[in-house]
């Protein structure tokens, strides 16, 4: 089912599509790529896009769009007010979620910024499964702290555990005893959690953690920003729900969360947000913030040809086949990975592929941040610009200390339908040479150092000529190639 079988050789994942129009890329010589990397701070966020060959930073906002997204953006309805368009996607949002109340903003942190605002007051403690950076960021801002209920497995980086992304809801019902429902205004379970590795919970852990919050009277928000991931695993990985349509599994979390919000620019394949409910409470809880921060209630900062696209893009999220190509790639790239002796995060996840950086580079300090200075040699030893995910990503501690993430990763994501078989061989190569390499690899120190985020914008160098040396290895082996 989740595979297509090949008779003469090994089945490799089979794309259910074709490529209609492609965009030309450019690989710079490793000397170059030096010079890119330092100019960018080693921080790959500030590297120019002219610079980088194959584009894994993220998911977001550049997965390949559709024939059918692209005509539907032709006919959009373009109106400051009462849309048709706004109209379709509302429908759309009901038609598969069940949710008739829809509120639209531009992307998925501005709802994470909407619910905070309407949700979080000082001193109240919010549960999730795991945080993600953008809303941990807003339930700070709102004087909220985040407290994460996850099992122990899912920090582990090599597991068979097929849902890491499990909340303990024993975990949540020892917290709610504890400090009671009046300082938890809602509990956060996130799809495909981004920050462990692209990881799923199960529709029975969804369940478990509903029926919790609902005896405590708290209401659970749904982050379906990577729920088609979440969808395909729990298809794939779930005896239950093996031969469940994608769309039943899709309404079945839905009518066990009482908020969900998203990023459309992962789900949906194209770029805004929004939320549904069915509470009218919640609604207009947050109605009022809509038009201060994101725009009228039937755009919310989005164009309408977004929305457009949007609703289409959820449509085919619905399909097995446009959802599969994401997670068979990154299973094959991982398995890939491991052959080659790459410590990697398993089972692999959706998203992209996570390289263990805490074991990689075993021999870098958290201090000089492991996972950045990989992802800094990654980009050197390949063009390959991938994310760090460690403790660069993490804020620093009230008293101005470090805090030391539990994981250091850089992820390399894999934008829906973006690249080839062949580029994710060449990827596979690079990485397998810069392992045999590690021991060239050293440390960062930051420069310039943003207070909130700082992962998008500081600037760092580093601590030796440790990328000198990498790219004369480089010429070494791999001669005048690029
Ligand atoms: C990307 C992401 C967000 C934020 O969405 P943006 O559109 O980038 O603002 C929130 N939650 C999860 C799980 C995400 O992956």
């Amino acid at each position: 089912m989740s595979q297509i079988k090949f008779y003469y050789q090994d089945a490799v994942p089979l794309e259910m599509h074709k490529v209609r129009i492609v965009q030309k890329l450019r690989l710079k010589p490793v000397e170059e790529r030096v010079r890119a990397i330092a100019e960018a701070g080693n921080n790959t966020f500030l590297l120019k896009n002219e610079d980088v060959f194959l584009d894994m930073l993220t998911d977001s906002g550049v997965n390949a769009m559709s024939d059918q997204q692209l005509s539907a953006m032709m006919v959009a309805d373009d109106s400051y007010a009462g849309s048709t368009t706004f109209t379709k996607l509302e429908q759309k949002i009901e038609e598969i979620f069940g949710k008739k109340y829809f509120l639209p903003t531009h992307q998925g942190r501005a709802c994470e910024n909407i619910l905070a605002r309407a949700y979080v007051k000082p001193g109240d403690v919010l549960p999730m499964n795991y945080h993600f950076t953008t809303v941990k960021a807003h339930i700070g801002l709102n004087g909220g702290t985040v407290e994460e209920l996850y099992y122990p497995e899912a920090l582990a980086t090599t597991s068979d555990n097929p849902f890491k992304g499990n909340m303990d809801p024993e975990r949540l019902r020892g917290l709610i005893a504890q400090i009671g429902a009046a300082q938890i205004p809602f509990v956060r379970m996130e799809a495909g959690t981004n920050l462990i590795g692209g990881q799923p919970f199960s529709l029975a852990n969804l369940k478990a953690v509903y029926a919790v919050c609902q005896a405590a009277n708290i209401p659970l928000v749904l982050d379906a920003s990577l729920l088609a991931d979440n969808l395909y695993f729990i298809k794939v990985r779930e005896d239950a729900y093996r031969d469940a349509s994608i769309r039943t599994i899709a309404r079945e979390m839905a009518d066990h969360s009482d908020i969900i919000y998203f990023s459309a620019r992962k789900l949906g394949h194209a770029r805004g947000g929004g939320i549904c409910t069915n509470s009218q409470d919640a609604y207009m809880r947050m109605r009022e913030l809509v038009p201060v921060y994101e725009g009228f209630l039937t755009y919310g900062g989005m164009s309408v040809r977004e929305i457009e696209a949007i609703a289409v893009g959820l449509d085919e999220t619905m399909d097995f086949n446009m959802i599969n190509q994401g997670p068979s790639f990154i299973a094959y790239m991982a398995d890939e990975l491991q052959k080659r002796g790459v410590p990697i995060v398993t089972p692999p996840g959706g998203l992209g592929c996570h390289i263990n950086a805490m074991e990689f580079v075993s021999h870098i300090p958290q201090q000089e941040y492991p996972a950045g200075a990989l992802a800094a040699a990654i980009y050197i030893a390949g063009g390959l610009r991938g994310m760090e995910r460690g403790t660069l990503s993490e804020e620093r501690l009230p008293d101005g200390g470090e805090h030391f993430s539990n994981m250091e990763l850089v992820r390399l994501a894999l934008p829906r339908r973006v690249f080839t078989l062949s580029q994710i061989k060449y990827a596979v190569d690079r990485l397998s040479w810069l392992h045999e390499n590690r021991h060239l690899i050293g440390g960062l120190k930051f420069v310039e150092e943003p207070k909130v985020l700082r992962f998008f914008l500081g600037r760092l160098a580093p601590v030796s000529d440790w990328q000198q040396k990498l790219a004369i290895q480089f010429r070494a082996d791999f001669g005048d190639s690029l």
